[in-house]
């Protein structure tokens, strides 16, 4: 391609919307732009990186014998109502767009395709004979994200892979789970990425396994906990440690002490000097349940750890059927608007005990009159603690579980594992911290939607039983924006050359040359012939502006058709390492051909 007949447009300036290196980048570099909040005009330079993407994708799921197929961007609500997913995704998430069509028909626009999949396989799998099956498709997905950002990274319309694979029963879906790990490891790796697999919150079905691909960079949203020894790593949502040991409490009788002006741990400690290893700290939540019933929750941990959201919003999950839901539709921690709802007197915030009494809430058709009350094992394991007196301006100390507060019947796990925790695996390692990108994301799904669907196949002995499955994404888009986050420099973009969207360009620093065009010219037929993808830059551009272009672009090799050729020679630059050496121009094809044998992994 010509660049003199491209619509190639650079900016100079960081875009203001941008706020991330590879968000400004490809904007900068004219690959993307921008038409409304998170939605984006993948421009030809993008497109092309997006097709390399997604053929690598392609390959690498075509050799674990998953077949490709195309399926409705456009679905049915019923489908979404039978799996019980329509009212959690077009209100409680309202990730979903959703529509009415001039027949009064609502129809929901795909963020993902478990129920089409699901339906197809339901009218067309009979028997186990026509099992195990993987079908996957690269499409564009509809995501109504509140908080689109970073490009391509989170936006509201973009490219994915997925895949999703029917078993007879979980050995089989574990084989091909097996694959998917190896296939996506492959994927990643042949783009040139820098990643780890890490175990993924799976929600509240459990069980079945998780993994999630993550893309190491600063700026990833996702924040992975891992150990040196290789043997663990997980997203923070799942991640499971040690915490830290406990001091000793200061008390050893049980009283209640005036601590006025306490209402924070950081107040309490240095009001009572002790370590917030030693108190009892009680949190409180508000859960909606998908039938509208809100249930107050309060969660007893120790002073110095956090609760994990997602640990806590999995329990509350399993819990609904106690209070007549399926899910959960919100999970908050309740202001002084919320409360006023059903708090039937006003609370004694930052000094409430797990014993706080129901009496505080007014109960009513749509609240529970109980709180739901969960102890973490880090507040369980402590003696002679220190917690709220559900009195303000009041601490009980040398407090124990059983003598003093009343042990409910379990204990959870639902503290946030932090780096410097010891491991689970082996106390010697400690978790060290990382952001990642998440790109991709496989996952054993189960019986979920085809028990919800009525899937199922007939076994060997006659049996009908729900077809178990499997559920597989990459983020196409954001894993090419997840390539330059991870490879750039002040300069611009240094794209891996197996998703480059050119190999080599051309730059002609005089266009007034003869020569100098001449050589271009035929250099530039040689390697797009020799299958080296390769740009011309015959703009009427002052040379400083055409190299700082290819370096904003960031194809690999320039190649300078300079002051060398009157030695028969031209300048190459291998963008990465900014290199340059002079090279006889009937050596140039070969020894491109051979550095990039070199730099695309097979
Ligand atoms: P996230 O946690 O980042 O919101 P997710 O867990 O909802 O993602 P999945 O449903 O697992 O995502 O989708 C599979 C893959 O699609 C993700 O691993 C990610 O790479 C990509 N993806 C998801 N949402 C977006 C988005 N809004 N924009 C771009 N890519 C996305
Ligand atoms: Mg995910």
């Amino acid at each position: 391609m010509r660049l003199s007949q491209m619509l190639f447009v650079t900016l100079r300036e960081d875009p203001a919307e941008a706020e991330i290196p590879s968000h400004k980048l490809l904007l900068r570099a004219g690959y993307i732009r921008r038409i409304g909040s998170g939605i984006y005009a993948y421009l030809p330079l993008m497109w092309r990186v997006l097709k390399k993407v997604s053929q690598i994708v392609r390959e690498e799921m075509d050799a674990t014998g998953a077949q490709e197929t195309l399926l409705p961007q456009l679905q049915p609500a019923e489908l979404w109502r039978e799996s019980g997913r329509w009212d959690t995704y077009t209100k409680a998430e309202g990730i979903m767009f959703a529509l009415t069509d001039r027949q009064k028909r609502e129809l929901g626009l795909g963020p993902t395709h478990e129920e089409v999949i699901t339906t197809v396989a339901k009218e067309m799998i009979r028997s186990y004979r026509q099992l195990p099956v993987h079908l996957y498709q690269i499409q564009t997905k509809f995501r109504d994200e509140i908080r689109p950002r970073f490009g391509l990274m989170r936006g509201r319309e973009f490219i994915m892979k997925d895949g999703y694979s029917f078993h007879t029963n979980e050995e089989s879906l574990k084989k091909t789970y097996a694959d998917m790990h190896t296939a996506y490891s492959n994927m990643l790796r042949r783009c040139g990425l820098k990643f780890r697999a890490v175990e993924a919150d799976s929600g509240a079905i459990g069980g079945s396994g998780s993994q999630e691909f993550m893309v190491l960079a600063e700026a990833g949203e996702d924040e992975v906990l891992y150990t040196e020894d290789g043997n663990y790593a997980a997203n923070v949502e799942k991640a499971v440690s040690i915490a830290p040991d406990a001091e000793i409490s200061p008390f050893s009788s049980y009283e209640k002490r005036e601590t006025p002006g306490t209402d924070t741990i950081e107040k309490l400690c240095k009001f009572l000097k002790t370590s917030p290893t030693t108190i009892v700290k009680n949190v409180l939540y508000q859960t909606v349940y998908d039938n509208g019933m809100t249930v107050l929750v309060l969660v007893s941990i120790r002073g110095d750890q956090d609760v994990n959201e997602v640990k806590l919003q999995n329990e509350l999950t399993r819990q609904a059927g106690n209070y007549g839901g399926n899910t959960i539709i919100s999970l908050t921690v309740p202001d002084a608007e919320a409360q006023q709802k059903w708090a039937a007197k006003s609370l004694p915030l930052g000094y409430i005990s797990p014993n706080l009494e129901d009496s505080y809430i007014a109960g009513s058709k749509e609240v529970s009159s109980k709180f739901l009350r969960l102890v973490d094992y880090t507040a369980y394991n402590l003696k002679n603690f220190i917690t709220g007196s559900d009195e303000s301006g009041y601490h009980v100390v040398g407090a124990n579980w059983d003598e003093n507060f009343k042990l409910p019947p379990k204990i959870f796990d639902l503290r946030k594992a932090k780096a410097g925790d010891r491991a689970i695996h082996h106390f010697d390692q400690t978790l060290q911290t990382a952001r990642g990108i998440e790109v991709g994301h496989i996952f054993q799904l189960g019986i979920k939607y085809s028990k919800a669907m009525n899937a199922t196949f007939t076994n060997e002995q006659g049996e009908e039983l729900p077809l178990v499955m499997g559920c597989y994404g990459v983020g196409v888009s954001r894993l090419a924006q997840a390539a330059v986050e991870q490879s750039y420099d002040k300069d611009g973009i240094i794209w891996p050359v197996a998703i480059a969207p050119y190999h080599a360009i051309i730059t002609i620093p005089n266009i007034g040359d003869k020569q100098q065009i001449e050589i271009a010219e035929n250099l530039y037929k040689g390697l797009n012939e020799a299958g080296i993808e390769t740009l011309l830059d015959d703009r009427d551009e002052r040379a400083g502006v055409k190299f700082k272009d290819a370096d904003l672009i960031g194809i690999p090799y320039r190649i300078v058709t300079g002051r060398a050729i009157k030695d028969g020679k031209v300048e190459v630059v291998e963008r990465a390492t900014k290199k340059a050496q002079e090279i006889a121009i009937e050596d140039v094809i070969s020894t491109i051909k051979e550095w990039m044998s070199k730099a695309i992994e097979s």
